[in-house]
């Protein structure tokens, strides 16, 4: 099943600043999406808002047909761990776990049985191979470098083949040879699990190349 996405209307605010102030969009299964702006124009909200992370304020953020806002808690945490495949600029390796316990956590917090388990282990490994970090699996995040710690990142988000893969600068701290790699990567990967694929950057040379552009000012997108 692929996933579509349709926001109406949507606001985020917070106490001190209007985040999101009337965001429209759809998006399409499969398709890849960059959104471009300024800091401060609203590009992590609208992330975390599309990946059940957060609820908007006001609006409606529908995906398949079902209002986000209308899951339980428990319900959206389903969500994001069967759907939804995160890469952020600030890694979120848990410390006191080596790398392929980090890989295979979220095959763990699932619930699955061993046989399919055993299938995301299998990915897993694949993937580590592919991205060179096999070497890394047995070592605790501090001991990786912050490129490995980025590529470990990249395959716990694709462990359970998500369907939205939500990508903030996820090439942030990496120069520019390697960020290109990253890219490269994240596209065809989202391609083989027919992902959508959400990109947030700065990054001129690589927002050039998607042909899906967003650019936000002040909390609402705005036509390039
Ligand atoms: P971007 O990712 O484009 O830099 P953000 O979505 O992070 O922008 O932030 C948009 C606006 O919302 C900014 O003014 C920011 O300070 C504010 N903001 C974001 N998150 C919070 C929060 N948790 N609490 C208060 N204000 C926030
Ligand atoms: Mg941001």
């Amino acid at each position: 099943m692929g996933i579509i996405i349709k926001l109406e209307n949507v606001k985020k605010f917070y106490k001190q600043s209007r985040a999101l102030n009337g965001v429209s969009l759809t998006m399409d299964e499969g398709e890849e999406y960059l959104i471009r702006g300024a800091s401060g124009s609203g590009k992590s909200t609208l992330l975390y808002l599309l990946g059940g992370l957060d609820r908007p304020s006001e609006g409606r953020v529908i995906v398949n047909q079902k209002n986000l806002a209308e899951l339980s808690d428990e319900e959206l945490a389903v969500y994001r761990n069967r759907y939804v495949g995160f890469v952020f600029q600030f890694h979120f390796l848990l410390p006191s776990m080596n790398c392929l316990d980090n890989l295979l956590l979220p095959a763990r917090l699932a619930g699955f049985s061993t046989k399919v388990t055993q299938d995301v282990k299998s990915r897993v490994l694949a993937l580590s191979e592919t991205l060179n970090v096999s070497h890394c699996l047995t070592k605790f995040p501090f001991e990786l470098s912050g490129g490995e710690q980025q590529r470990i990142n990249i395959i716990r988000a694709l462990s359970l083949k998500p369907k939205l893969l939500l990508c903030d600068e996820p090439t942030g701290n990496l120069d520019s040879e390697n960020s290109q790699k990253v890219i490269q990567l994240l596209r065809s990967l989202a391609r083989e699990f027919k992902a959508t694929l959400v990109v947030v950057t700065h990054d001129p040379l690589i927002a050039e190349s998607f042909s899906n552009q967003l650019l936000m000012r002040d909390g609402i997108l705005v036509t390039n």
